[in-house]
C-alpha cells in the first residue's frame, strides 16, 4: 500500500492529507497538539486559525480571491469548509473559527485513508513525507531541519519590509541608480528634501505599532531592528542608516538629496519592489499612511506589509522545486508557511500542490508544476525563483502572476484580465495535465 507521512495538521497539512487521501494514497498524519501546544494555538483541532478569522478577499478582482476559486475547483478541503462556515464579512471570506476547524478535522480525520497520530515528530521521517509544521514548528524538529538545510537557510523569524507594485510608483519623482554608481543601476531612489524628511520622520515615530507577543520578543535580540525603533533613537540614525543619501546624487540635478529611500527589485519579473531596510512593526493602516509620505510612493499599492513575527521558514529559492519537493531528496516535500508563502489560504494552497505531487510520486505518475498564469502556480514560482539573498515570505498578489503581455491601465480591468486568464488556465490544466479530479 502506498503511504505518505504528513507532519502537521494545520492549514497546509490538512489540505495535503486530503488531496493524498482522495487519490487513494494512505496518509499517516502527525499532529503534536494537544500533547504539545504551540505558543499560538489553543485547541486540538486541525486547521486552527491562530489569529484573524478572515481568509481575506473572496472576489475575483483580488489575487487571493482567484487563489480560492482555483482551490475550489481542485476540491480543497480548506475552502470547502470555509464556504460552509462563512460568516457575513462583506467581500471577504470570514468563518466561524470553531465550526471551521471542527469541520476540517472531521473531514480529514474521518477519511478512510487517513490515520492520525497525535505526537510530536522530532526527526524527519524516512519515506515519502510532507513537512507542514508551520511558523511555530517545534524546537526539536527545527533543529533537525537546520541540520538538513544548513543553518544559513532556515529562519526563525520574519522581519520583512513592505513590498509594493512597481506600476504604482510615480516614476517622475524617483530615479534609478546604485550607490556610487557601482554595478548596474539597480535601485529605485526616492529623494527627500529636509522638509519632506521631517514630515515623514514625525509620522513614523508617532505611528501605532502591533504589540509583540511574549514569544516574539527574541526577534529584537536577533539584531533586526524595526525602522520605527531605529527612528526613535534620533534622526541621525536614519540619515546615517537606511535613508543615507551619500553616493545617491540625483542625476537630474547633480545634487545630493537630504535623505533617500531605496527600493530594491523583489521578483524576477520586476513587477514588485521592496523598501530597503524598512522592516517594521507598524499596524497596516498607519504603515500605509507613512509609506505614502515618501516622494514617488504617494499612490503606492502595498502587496505585502512589513511585519516582524515569529516564523520558521526555509530558503525555498535555494532548496525547493516548484513541485514543493526538496531538491536534495525527491520524496521529501515542504508545505505551508515553512516554504515562505504567507497567509492561511496561501499555506493551504501549497499543501494542495505538495499533496497532489506526493500522491503522483508514490503512484508513479509525473509530477506537475502549476502554470505561472495561475495564482497557485505564481506562488510556487515566486518562492522558488525569488532572490535567495533577500528572500521574504509572500502573500498572493497579481504582481506575481506571469505578465499579461498587454498594458491595461485601468486597475480593475487589469485584475479582471489576470483572473480570467488564471481560471481559463487552471481549467485546462485540470483537464489536460492534471487529470483525476
Ligand atoms: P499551522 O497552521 O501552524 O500548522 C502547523 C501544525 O503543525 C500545527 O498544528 C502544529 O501544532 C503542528 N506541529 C508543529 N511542529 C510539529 C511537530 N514537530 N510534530 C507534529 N506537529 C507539529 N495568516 C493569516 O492569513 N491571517 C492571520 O491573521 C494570521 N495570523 C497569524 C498569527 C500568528 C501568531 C502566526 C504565527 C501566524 C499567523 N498567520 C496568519 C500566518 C499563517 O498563515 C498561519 O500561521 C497558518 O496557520 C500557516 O499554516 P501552516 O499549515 O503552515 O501552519
Amino acid at each position: 500500500e502506498k503511504t505518505v507521512n504528513v507532519v502537521g495538521a494545520g492549514l497546509a497539512g490538512s489540505e495535503a492529507a486530503w488531496q493524498l487521501a482522495n487519490r487513494g494514497v494512505h496518509v499517516r498524519l502527525y499532529e503534536m497538539r494537544p500533547v504539545k501546544q504551540t505558543p499560538a494555538h489553543h485547541t486540538d483541532k486541525f486547521a486552527e486559525l491562530v489569529c484573524s478569522n478572515s481568509l481575506r478577499a473572496n472576489s475575483l478582482t483580488n489575487a487571493v480571491g482567484v487563489l480560492k476559486e482555483e482551490m475550489r475547483r481542485l476540491n480543497s478541503v480548506i475552502i470547502q469548509a470555509a464556504d460552509a462556515c462563512a460568516v457575513p464579512a462583506g467581500s471577504a471570506l470570514a468563518v466561524d473559527r470553531h465550526e471551521f476547524a471542527e469541520r476540517v478535522t472531521n473531514l480529514v480525520q474521518g477519511h478512510p485513508n487517513v490515520t492520525v497520530i497525535r505526537e510530536e515528530v522530532t526527526d524527519i521521517p524516512n519515506g515519502p513525507t510532507i513537512i507542514a509544521t508551520g511558523p511555530l514548528t517545534s524546537q526539536a524538529l527545527s533543529e533537525r531541519l537546520k541540520e538538513l538545510t544548513g543553518e544559513e537557510y532556515l529562519y526563525f523569524y520574519d522581519a520583512a519590509a513592505p513590498i509594493i507594485e512597481k506600476d504604482s510608483i510615480n516614476m517622475e519623482k524617483v530615479y534609478v541608480k546604485s550607490r556610487y554608481d557601482k554595478g548596474e543601476a539597480a535601485y529605485i531612489n526616492c529623494p527627500m528634501t529636509e522638509e519632506e524628511f521631517n514630515r515623514f520622520y514625525e509620522a513614523l515615530i508617532s505611528a501605532e505599532t502591533v504589540p509583540l507577543k511574549e514569544f516574539e520578543k527574541e526577534i529584537y535580540f536577533e539584531g533586526c531592528m524595526p525602522i520605527e525603533v531605529m527612528a526613535r533613537r534620533g534622526k541621525q540614525t536614519l540619515l546615517f542608516g537606511p535613508m543615507k543619501p551619500v553616493g545617491l546624487e540625483d542625476p537630474r540635478t547633480g545634487k545630493r538629496p537630504y535623505a533617500v529611500v531605496q527600493l530594491r527589485q523583489d521578483n524576477a519579473a520586476g513587477t514588485l519592489y521592496n523598501i530597503v531596510g524598512f522592516q517594521t512593526h507598524l499596524k497596516w493602516g498607519p504603515q500605509k499612511e507613512v509609506i505614502r509620505l515618501i516622494p514617488g510612493l504617494e499612490n503606492a499599492e502595498i502587496v505585502r506589509y512589513g511585519v516582524m513575527h515569529r516564523n520558521t521558514f526555509i530558503n525555498s529559492p535555494k532548496l525547493l522545486r516548484p513541485t514543493y519537493q526538496y531538491k536534495g531528496r525527491d520524496d521529501l516535500f515542504f508545505a505551508g508557511q515553512m516554504t515562505g508563502v504567507e497567509g492561511y489560504v496561501e499555506s493551504a494552497a501549497s499543501g494542495l500542490v505538495a499533496g497532489i505531487n506526493a500522491a503522483r510520486l508514490v503512484l508513479g505518475q509525473e509530477l506537475v508544476v502549476f502554470p505561472p498564469e495561475t495564482a497557485i502556480g505564481s506562488m510556487a514560482h515566486y518562492i522558488t525563483s525569488a532572490d535567495p539573498k533577500h528572500f521574504q515570505p509572500m502573500n498572493a498578489n497579481f504582481g506575481l502572476f506571469a505578465p499579461l503581455g498587454e498594458k491595461i491601465k485601468d486597475k480593475q480591468r487589469r485584475n479582471e484580465r489576470y483572473a480570467q486568464r488564471a481560471l481559463d488556465t487552471i481549467q485546462n490544466f485540470i483537464k489536460n495535465d492534471c487529470k483525476g479530479y
